[in-house]
C-alpha cells in the first residue's frame, strides 16, 4: 500500500536515486564498511546530484522539498545499509538546527556549503559520563572577550572524523537550576583551536559509519557561533527530536522490510529434506508474522509522518513508532538470520551484517525506555 504523501514526483526521485545508488554506493559499500568509513567524495556526488537537504530553501542550495523526499532518501539509503546512516543525520537533523535557529549571517556562510557536500555536519549531545540524561552533561562553554571557551568530552558522535560543523550542546550555565536551562548549543568548526578528534570507534555494527570522540580544550569558538539563544538550547533539542526519531523509525522499517525481502529470496531457493524452507509450515507462519507486523509498524509510521508533515505535534505518536519500530527491527533481524541458517551467521550474507547494525536503533536519538518514559509523561502518569 502505497503512503498517502508519496507522489509522483517523490517516485521519479526514488527511481533516480536507486540507479545513483546503483552505480555509486552498492558496488563499493562492503569495501567502505572495511574501511570504517564513506568516503567523503560520496557526499559530495550527493551533493552534486541534489541529495542534500532538498528540502532547504533555493538561495541556500535546496528546491524547498517536503518531508516526503526526505523519507525517501532515508529509506533508499536504508536499503544501501544502516552505516548511511550519517547522511540522514546530516540532511534531517543537523541541518535542521542550522536552518531553525540560525541568523541569515550563519545560515549564509553555512548552508550552501551543507548541500554541496562540502560541510559535513555532527551533532555532540552524549558524553562518556551523560547519555539518557542529557540535562548532566559536563562540557562547558564561557564566554570571554567575543569567544566561547569550550571544555570537555563527547563520544558516540555520528559522523564525528568527517565533520566540519558540529553542533556541541553545553553548558553556559553550569550553577543554573534546573540544570537543563543553562544548556546552550554552539557550532564548532573544523580546525577551530583547542578542538581535537578522539578515536574513531570500533563498533559491532554501522561499520562504515564514523562514530567518534571530539575533545574539547580551551576551545576558542568565535561568540557569533552560539546557535539561537543562550539557555534556550535544551528547548530547541527537544523541538527537533521529533523529526530525529521520526528518521530512525523510517530507517527501521525500511531496514525490516529489506530484511524480510532477502529472507523470502532465500527460503524459496534453499532445500532441506528434499523440499524448500519456504514449504514448511514453521516458515509460514513466521515470515507471516512477521510481514504482518512490518505492514502494522509501516502504517503507524506513515500516519505519524502524514500528521508531522501537517506540522501537528506528535511527540507521543513519534516515540511510541521508535520504539516499536527499533524493537521490530531487532526481532526481524534475529528471526530473518535463524532462517538463514549457518549462512546467516556468515559476513557475506547481508543478512549478518543486518543483524549486526539493528540492535543500536533501538538506543540511540533516545533509548527506547527513554521513548516510554515520554509517553507515560504524555499519558499523565506522573
Ligand atoms: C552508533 C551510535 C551513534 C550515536 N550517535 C550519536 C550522535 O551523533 N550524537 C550524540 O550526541 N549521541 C550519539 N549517540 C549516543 C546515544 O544517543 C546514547 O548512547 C544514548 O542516548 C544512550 O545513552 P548512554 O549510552 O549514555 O546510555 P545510558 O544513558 O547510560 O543508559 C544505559 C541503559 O539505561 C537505560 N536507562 C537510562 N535512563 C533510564 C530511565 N530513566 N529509565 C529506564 N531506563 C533508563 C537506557 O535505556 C539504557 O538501556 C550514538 C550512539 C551510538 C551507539
Amino acid at each position: 500500500m502505497k503512503a498517502g504523501y508519496i507522489t509522483e514526483e517523490h517516485e521519479l526521485l526514488r527511481d533516480s536515486l536507486k540507479k545513483f545508488l546503483n552505480k555509486e554506493a552498492y558496488p563499493f559499500y562492503n569495501t567502505w564498511e572495511e574501511q570504517g568509513e564513506i568516503p567523503r567524495s560520496f557526499w559530495k556526488k550527493l551533493g552534486a546530484q541534489g541529495y542534500l537537504c532538498p528540502w532547504l530553501d533555493e538561495k541556500y542550495g535546496g528546491v524547498g522539498a517536503d518531508f516526503g523526499y526526505s523519507v525517501v532518501i532515508n529509506e533508499e539509503m536504508e536499503k544501501v545499509g544502516t552505516g548511511l546512516i550519517g547522511v540522514g543525520l546530516h540532511n534531517d537533523i543537523v541541518v535542521p538546527y542550522l536552518e531553525a535557529y540560525g541568523t541569515e549571517e550563519q545560515k549564509e556562510k553555512w548552508l550552501p556549503k551543507c548541500t554541496t557536500g562540502e560541510y559535513i555536519t555532527a551533532i555532540a549531545m552524549t558524553e562518556p559520563g551523560a547519555g539518557s540524561d542529557l540535562a548532566s552533561i559536563r562540557t562547558t562553554a564561557s564566554k570571554e572577550s567575543g569567544h566561547y571557551i569550550v571544555n570537555g568530552e563527547k563520544t558516540f558522535i555520528t559522523n564525528g572524523i568527517h565533520a566540519d560543523l558540529i553542533i556541541v550542546v553545553c553548558k553556559t550555565d553550569p550553577q543554573s537550576s534546573p540544570a537543563y536551562k543553562g544548556i546552550s548549543l554552539i557550532v564548532i568548526e573544523r580546525g577551530t583551536k583547542g578542538f581535537t578528534r578522539g578515536r574513531k570507534l570500533n563498533k559491532i555494527g554501522l561499520n562504515s559509519q564514523d562514530t567518534s570522540e571530539l575533545i574539547f580544550e580551551e576551545a576558542e569558538v568565535p561568540a557569533g557561533n552560539l546557535l539561537g539563544k543562550e539557555g534556550e538550547g535544551f528547548y530547541y533539542l527537544m523541538n527537533q527530536l521529533q523529526q530525529e526519531r521520526l528518521i530512525v523509525g523510517i530507517g527501521a522499517i525500511a531496514a525490516c522490510e529489506r530484511m524480510l525481502e532477502l529472507t523470502v529470496g532465500y527460503v524459496k531457493e534453499r532445500k532441506a529434506f528434499g523440499r524448500t524452507i519456504a514449504s514448511f509450515q514453521n516458515t509460514q507462519f513466521k515470515l507471516a508474522e512477521l510481514h504482518t507486523e512490518i505492514e502494522i509498524g509501516r502504517t503507524f509510521l506513515d500516519r505519524t509522518i502524514e500528521s508531522h508533515m501537517r506540522g501537528e505535534d506528535v511527540v507521543k505518536e513519534v516515540s511510541m513508532s521508535k520504539w516499536w519500530t527499533t524493537d521490530l527491527v531487532k526481532k526481524v533481524a534475529m528471526e530473518c538470520m535463524h532462517l538463514h541458517g549457518g549462512y546467516g551467521y556468515m559476513e557475506e550474507y547481508e543478512i549478518a551484517r543486518r543483524f549486526r547494525d539493528a540492535p543500536v536503533t533501538a538506543i540511540y536519538a533516545g533509548s527506547n525506555e527513554i521513548m516510554k518514559t515520554i509517553i507515560a509523561k504524555k499519558m499523565d502518569l506522573g
